[in-house]
């Protein structure tokens, strides 16, 4: 079930007072067109009625896709300490609930960046698996290793059997993109299951570069 809440919200900019609905759960079968506009950028996005100042909620969101087993815990913060704290507290929760046992067969996800949050509902609807995207965005990465800490890459789409990536060079102020062969992400993903990887999670899981980097140093998430 999506929840919703009406929240009054000051416009840091000008000062000015108005409503906002903030979203804490999103499930896709219920509301296919609040995914829409959560992949347009506009779900717990306040923007100033007087000012236009945008601004995202300091609100946390549940995104759970039933058809695809896919569910996403998504606490906002920029903290990496505070981002850990939370990180335990949707594990220990969702552990005395019982709610981690009804999730079996489930891509359990924890994130906390806005942009991150719409780039693994992207590659969970292209029908990938997002450790071996994030593998593969390391490699596409380390091409380029002087450049590597200035730039994000992220995941764009998928046309005519060939992955396209965007690459963002803050220092450059530029934005390259980055195609690998569909068969490419076979391969890697069939090398990464045979090496006991599993593509489902037994808890919230973190998958991001540093998870990457421990997957190609041979961990895996069969404990
Ligand atoms: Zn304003």
């Amino acid at each position: 079930m999506s929840i919703n809440s009406k929240q009054s919200v000051k416009c840091p900019q000008c000062g000015q007072m108005s409503d906002v609905t903030v979203w804490n759960s999103i499930t896709v079968s219920d509301s296919p067109d609040l995914k829409t506009d959560l992949l347009a950028g506009k779900v717990n996005m306040f923007r100033c009625p007087s000012c236009s100042h945008t601004a995202l909620m300091p609100t946390p969101m549940l995104y759970h896709d039933e058809a695809k087993r896919l569910m996403i815990s998504f606490s906002p913060t920029n903290d990496p300490v505070l981002k850990q704290q939370l990180f335990d507290n949707v594990k220990n929760s969702s552990r005395e609930s019982g709610e981690l046992e009804k999730l079996i067969g489930y891509n359990l996800r924890f994130i906390t960046d806005y942009n991150e949050l719409l780039e693994k509902i992207l590659i969970f609807d292209n029908g990938f698996n997002d450790k071996a995207i994030e593998v593969i965005k390391l490699m596409i990465l380390s091409q380029d290793v002087d450049k590597s800490e200035q730039r994000i890459c992220r995941f764009g789409k998928c046309e005519n059997g060939s992955i396209e990536f965007m690459i963002h060079d803050f220092i450059e102020n530029n934005i390259y993109t980055s195609s690998v062969p569909e068969d490419t992400y076979d391969k890697i993903y069939n090398s990464l299951i045979e090496s006991g990887m599993k593509p489902y999670s037994f808890d919230w899981e973190v998958v991001d570069s540093s998870y990457a980097t421990r997957l190609l140093n041979g961990f895996n998430n069969d404990l």
